[in-house]
């Protein structure tokens, strides 16, 4: 079989394995292991602000212990409701980051979240969910969450993941959302053959578009799935991988 055919197949296979994980019905994600801090940042109906705060904060520290801080914050403040978080200064929210140690970095988190909210307030109608609801293009979407401080292009485009293929918010197009550059993620693309060993994060993500324009996002759940559960760094479980006849790089 030629190296060409067997990465057209290798394709197919990320692009039905995407589509499928994609196509899955709604179902409660788990985000954080505490079941009452996964609870709070997956409501989106009643609490979408903690959703988003989650995703701000989601950077330099493990995500399961970033998606417990909304409920932490809910614990020291008595509730999460909109207008409690409204009511408190940039220098309260940084105390609480600061004193009860909420985040790596406590005191940009602070106030990123405190800026996030005065923004929710101007912007939003008091209702995150303004942010996303509306049908707005993945382009839009995204450009959107930059203005948050402390979003930039890969938390930007993880959220705009999150929320079209786990919670099902309608988009009018998916060609904004990009794969998540991790490890996993860049070990596999290298490892299949994808793209060259070394390119910068931003090489990867242009060539991904350049393969999946109309959504190139849906690959992202699957390459992080192999990269997790069988391609290890050090010894790849190739003979589970589902890879394993068409992966140029089976050891
Ligand atoms: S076949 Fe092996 S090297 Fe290839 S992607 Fe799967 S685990 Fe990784």
């Amino acid at each position: 079989m030629s190296r060409t055919h067997k990465n057209s197949i290798i394709l197919e296979k990320l692009l039905e394995r995407g589509k499928e994980l994609w196509n899955k019905p709604a179902k409660q994600e788990i985000f954080a292991t505490n079941p009452d801090a996964n609870d709070l940042v997956t409501d989106l109906e009643r609490y979408p602000h903690a959703f988003l705060f989650a995703c701000i904060m989601d950077r330099q520290m493990p995500s399961t212990r970033v998606w417990e801080i909304p409920f932490k914050l809910k614990q020291l403040l008595g509730d999460f409701e909109f207008s409690t978080l409204l009511a408190l200064s940039e220098k309260e929210i940084v105390d609480l980051f600061e004193e009860h140690n909420l985040h790596r970095f406590p005191k940009i988190m602070g106030k990123n979240i405190y800026r996030a909210i005065r923004l929710i307030h101007e912007k939003y109608d008091d209702n995150a969910s303004n942010i996303w609801n509306d049908t707005p293009s993945s382009h839009e979407l995204v450009s959107r969450l930059l203005e948050f401080d402390g979003v930039g292009q890969k938390i930007a485009s993880m959220t705009t993941t999150i929320l079209a293929r786990n919670f099902k918010i309608s988009l009018s197009d998916y060609s904004a959302i990009d794969v998540s550059v991790d490890v996993h993620v860049k070990r596999v693309l290298e490892r299949l053959g994808i793209v060259e060993k070394g390119l910068s994060e931003d090489a990867i993500r242009y060539k991904v578009r350049a393969l999946f324009p109309e959504n190139p996002g849906l690959i992202d759940l699957p390459l992080w799935d192999i990269g997790y559960r069988y391609c290890k760094p050090k010894k790849p479980l190739c003979s589970e991988c589902y890879m394993e006849n068409s992966c140029p790089k089976k050891i």
